[in-house]
């Protein structure tokens, strides 16, 4: 944790020649970085981007279907739902379940 400076107004006066110009660290941008996967091909990484990031770039294939490995998952050997193109991510909509990869709704 970085402390944190506040110089008050009053205190400089109207002069502000003798206020040391201490150089801050270059303005960077938050980044995030972490484990990623590729819903198209599967390759996994470790991904570094800007903070916010959903869509990242599979090193690998090229396309943007590159997503955040997932804080939490299911254990190892747990049935789970797959689409017919291979992912596991779903998007739950009052239609039903929409594959997040190839846009196809699921059939029960
Ligand atoms: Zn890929
Ligand atoms: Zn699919």
């Amino acid at each position: 944790m970085q402390a944190c400076f506040a110089i008050h107004a009053d205190c400089m006066g109207s002069s502000v020649t003798n206020v040391i110009q201490f150089s801050l660290p270059p303005k960077r941008d938050p980044h995030g970085s972490g484990e990623a996967f590729c819903i198209q091909c599967g390759h996994t990484w470790i991904a570094v981007a800007p903070a916010g990031t959903v869509d990242l770039e599979c090193p690998e294939c090229h396309t943007m279907k590159g997503k955040w490995r997932f804080e939490f998952q299911p254990a190892p050997g747990t049935m789970v739902r797959e689409c017919d193109c291979g992912n596991q991510l779903f998007y739950l909509t009052p239609d039903g379940h929409l594959c997040a990869n190839c846009g196809t709704y699921q059939g029960y």
